[in-house]
């Protein structure tokens, strides 16, 4: 299985949100920075706002609740991949 991270904040999800040919997202929401899969990661510039934007707000999660204890925000930003970082 092919871990994707999400282009904003790199949060690890077993299966992509845009579709086995990278080209289909789901829209969904990433439980982290709360980014429409699909509307604000679509292009490597967009998703750098995002980011900005999010973390400039403090980089809440978006479901609190699933928010693991020993998060760590500068290592997960670590796994955005490259293109989009
Ligand atoms: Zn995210």
């Amino acid at each position: 299985m092919r871990v994707w991270y999400c282009r904003v904040c790199g949060l690890d999800y077993d299966a992509s949100p845009w579709g086995p040919d990278g080209q289909s997202p789901d829209h969904s929401i990433c439980e982290c920075c709360g980014v429409e899969f699909g509307y604000e990661d679509y292009t490597p510039d967009s998703a750098r706002q995002y980011r900005a934007k999010w973390l400039a707000s403090g980089a809440a999660w978006f479901y609190p609740k699933i928010k693991p204890l020993d998060w760590q925000l500068e290592v997960q930003l670590q796994l955005v991949p490259p293109r989009y970082q």
